[in-house]
């Protein structure tokens, strides 16, 4: 069962960013300062990530995006080496090969 995790070990970066630090043993996200959701946090991988720096599930998204940027043909993360998220690259592949290409 998961639940907001209000107990943090301080890190370095914490005693920088206080506020942060502070929001999080509110049960907070420290960007967005919205009360975190367990709920909205879709697989193990966002859990472990916000059981480390206690971003909400959609920071976790903008981040990610600004990371990877995003996929030209749905607006998602792309998540995929090719330049597109995972789900367009995958039908993108079966439109080849019903069209017979390769
Ligand atoms: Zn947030
Ligand atoms: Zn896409």
């Amino acid at each position: 069962m998961r639940q907001v995790k209000t107990e943090w070990q301080k890190r370095p970066v914490d005693l920088m960013f206080r506020e942060g630090y502070e929001l999080k043993t509110q049960g907070k996200c420290p960007t967005c300062k919205q009360p975190i959701n367990v709920e909205k946090f879709r697989d193990e991988l966002s859990w472990k990530e916000y059981e480390i720096a206690g971003m909400c599930q959609s920071c976790q998204d903008k981040v990610f995006e600004e990371a990877v940027g995003k996929c030209p043909e749905c607006g998602l993360p792309a998540t995929h080496p090719s330049g597109l998220c995972r789900d367009c690259h995958q039908s993108k592949l079966e439109t080849e090969e019903a069209e017979g290409h390769e």
